[in-house]
């Protein structure tokens, strides 16, 4: 923790004298002048001569390392820590740093927990580089000692795309007392708060003026027992379109494995979209090599995204098609998905809805194109 380790930089006084010492003392000290002062650009430039002068004097590398952790740069910060602890191998302390620095994981591909110190207290971001997809999730500290939290945990959040938010701010507090915490974090996509657009009208997911069956309904006996989704007969090959307007933020199109268990669960292809109100669409089954889209993508209503298969936990060809709303939810459930499956309407000729039933056809009709 570096809170406790500053202080021990601190009271600790500079070394007995030798060659190149005075003057690595004296640049050691101006770091420290520098560091409260809060110039951190000035502590890591002169702890960096400290280091240059006396190269075994590790209390200059942790100076460097608390001024580039104050930067936001956690790999030059471990960089440091490392030299440090080469030096005084057996200092907890600066093991527990170097812990505290792994610590900063990247929980989703685009959402990433960093911890910026300010002396004595730890603030807590979470960014998010998606310049797409909101994340929400909840930081947890499985360890906290010594530390008071500013908001209570566990802490929710929710990022919006490319920005970051501060979730949590932890300060130490009885400073000369061993301080440390552990963090740990989970996140799902999606924005808690996010309504769905009620009425959408959804396209059926394949060519206009086709007419296919559910096979499968809504809480399906087979595949369906607690979720809303459909399962369409669309032999292999046939064009899948998508449902709505939105951008693909998943492909998987590499597997060629189906079969009629639970075992093959994993080896579904599908696609993922995502819509403007939050809400996002799975289609699954595709053929290998099927996707006719990437992630980032952005696509139209009716627009054809794959080609249909029957990979993945499937007794035959067909399109399972289900939308989701973002919930609180961020472990998958035992099917790997997140969020709540919801129902939706599907547009008709004339411009009416109509909410699918199981064992019933249906034609689909695209906007702008006549029966
Ligand atoms: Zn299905």
């Amino acid at each position: 923790m570096l809170g406790p380790l500053l202080m021990l930089a601190l009271l600790v006084p500079a070394r007995a004298v030798e060659a190149g010492v005075v003057e690595a003392t004296a640049y050691y000290d101006s770091a420290i002048a520098a560091f409260n002062g809060r110039d951190y650009a000035a502590a890591d430039a002169l702890a960096t001569k400290a280091v240059g002068e006396a190269p075994f004097l590790w209390e200059a590398w942790q100076m460097i390392a608390y001024a580039r952790v104050a930067m936001d740069d956690l790999p030059g910060a471990r960089k440091a820590l490392i030299a440090a602890s080469n030096i005084n191998p057996n200092n907890p302390h600066l093991q527990q740093s170097l812990e505290n620095l792994g610590s900063a994981t990247v929980i989703a591909p685009a959402v990433e927990v960093r911890v910026r110190r300010v002396l004595t207290r730890a603030i807590i971001d979470v960014v998010n580089h998606s310049p797409d997809i909101t994340f929400h999730g909840v930081i947890s500290f499985p360890t906290m000692v010594n530390f008071t939290p500013d908001v209570s945990v566990p802490t929710p959040f929710t990022v919006l795309p490319s920005c970051t938010a501060t979730v949590n701010t932890i300060r130490q507090a009885d400073l000369y007392k061993h301080a440390m915490y552990e963090i740990a974090s989970r996140a799902a996509m999606g924005d808690p708060r996010a309504l769905p657009t009620p009425g959408f009208a959804y396209l059926f997911p394949w060519r206009h003026g086709k007419i296919h069956r559910v096979v499968q309904g809504y809480f399906g006996a087979t595949t369906h027992l607690n979720k809303r989704a459909l399962d369409f007969d669309l032999p292999e090959g046939s064009s899948v379109c998508a449902a709505r307007a939105g951008i693909v933020i998943e492909v998987k199109d590499d597997s060629s494995r189906g079969g009629p268990a639970r075992t093959f669960l994993g080896d579904a292809n599908g696609i993922t979209i995502l819509h403007d109100d939050g809400t996002w669409a799975i289609y699954g089954h595709l053929q290998r090599h099927g996707a006719r889209v990437k992630v980032c993508d952005q696509v139209a209503g009716g627009q054809v995204i794959g080609l249909s298969g029957h990979t993945g936990w499937a007794t035959g060809p067909h399109l399972h098609f289900a939308v989701y709303q973002p919930t609180d939810q961020v472990e998958a459930g035992e099917d790997g998905d997140f969020g709540e499956s919801i129902a939706t309407e599907f547009l008709q000729p004339g411009g009416r809805t109509v909410a699918p039933r199981e064992g019933w056809s249906y034609c689909a009709v695209h906007p702008g194109k006549r029966l």
